[in-house]
């Protein structure tokens, strides 16, 4: 059986036209499966019983199933899937609240972020992370990306699945050609419709890739998870470094800025005792303080059972945020989301592999 998300509006037109069916059906079969959710063709209650039967014979919509899920105080639910040849990855649910105003009311807007895996497992090993610690399985493809979307927009429990991260397990500009694949069913308006600045890619400093995205036709976010300005302190936490070192990734980055005019964000944990001094502020600085567009988004460290670390008190985190405002870059400090529930990267893949 093959996955039918594996096929864009194109080819699925080509699919239909080549059993003699109109082509127009495969904008409704779209509309089934990425807008109103559906997992099964005989519910495709508008098309010939007929095509349904084909279809049903050849593909399928969902191939992963749901192996457990922890549900948040503050609405954060994190979902753990089986895949077909029984890997496991993850998914999280973020619901975010906006006050919008109108006129004199005040409304709430609900949506949901999705935070998806792009890989079982790691290859890169950062040192703070729960994903790789269990090493690297295989990529996914588009379907299965598609696969957790789907999933996901399907149980969001406040708003609709509004924006889309690729901050789970892996690395996806190491699975780059499906990544990409399934980000165009994502964004299409006859899929998903999520619009691409919506939609953020996060590297741990893929230089190839980083530098391919910039010749898309895409305008997705990008971020650079960076968490430490010197080469030295990098290679440690980030083995990665050690192939595409500070200098280069800077260069690099400074060159999609100037490609695409659009903002890279800079991902910086803040850990105990290993990366929050001042001393650590002035570096990052240093290197970032000639880049255009860029901004940094401090992350407190998520406490990770197996690597032992811990973030900076909060006074610190205040010295840390302050001292690169004054220093004239754009700053926003994230409070991680779903603590109680193992959110962090793979924490909920590592806890159910450990049984
Ligand atoms: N490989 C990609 C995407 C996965 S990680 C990347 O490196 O960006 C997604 C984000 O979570 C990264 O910024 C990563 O550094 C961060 N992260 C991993 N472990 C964490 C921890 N223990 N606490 C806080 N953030 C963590």
């Amino acid at each position: 059986m093959q996955d039918i998300k594996e096929l864009n509006l194109k080819t699925l037109e080509d699919k239909l036209l080549s059993w003699g069916s109109p082509k127009y059906h495969a904008r409704g079969i779209f509309n089934w499966i990425y807008q109103k959710g559906v997992y099964e063709f005989s519910q495709m209650s508008n098309l010939p019983i007929s095509l349904r039967g084909l279809l049903a014979k050849e593909y399928l919509i969902l191939s992963l199933h749901l192996a457990d899920t922890q549900k948040s105080s503050d609405g954060t639910t994190k979902f753990l899937f089986e895949l077909a040849d029984k890997n496991l990855v993850e998914a999280v649910n973020i619901p975010m609240v906006k006050r919008a105003s109108t006129g004199k009311t005040a409304n709430r807007l609900h949506s949901t972020t999705g935070c998806i895996s792009s890989q079982a497992g790691c290859k890169f090993g950062c040192s703070f992370c729960a994903s790789g610690q269990k090493g690297f399985k295989r990529n996914l493809s588009a379907g299965e990306i598609l696969d957790e979307v789907l999933y996901l927009k399907n149980n969001t429990s406040i708003g609709n699945l509004t924006h889309i991260v690729f901050m789970g397990t892996g690395e996806p500009l190491d699975n780059y050609d499906h990544l990409l694949k399934a980000i165009r069913i994502i964004n299409s308006p006859d899929a998903f419709n999520v619009g691409a600045r919506r939609i953020t890619i996060s590297t741990c400093g893929i230089i190839p890739g980083i530098k391919k995205l910039a010749q898309e036709d895409l305008q997705v976010e990008l971020s650079i998870s960076l968490h430490a300005a010197v080469d030295k302190l990098r290679n440690q936490l980030m083995p990665v470094n050690n192939k595409y070192p500070l200098a280069t990734l800077i260069k690099c980055c400074q060159e999609y800025i100037t490609k695409t005019n659009r903002q890279i964000t800079f991902e910086y944990i803040l850990i105990k005792g290993v990366n929050a001094d001042a001393v650590a502020a002035g570096n990052l600085v240093k290197l970032l303080k000639d880049l255009r567009l860029a901004k940094v988004n401090l992350i407190p460290a998520n406490c990770v059972a197996e690597s032992k670390i811990f973030p900076p008190d909060d006074a610190q985190i205040d010295y840390f945020k302050q001292y690169l405002i004054k220093s004239g870059l754009n700053v926003t400090l994230r409070r991680e989301r779903g603590q109680d529930i193992d959110a962090a990267c793979g924490q909920l893949r590592l806890k159910y592999e450990k049984i």
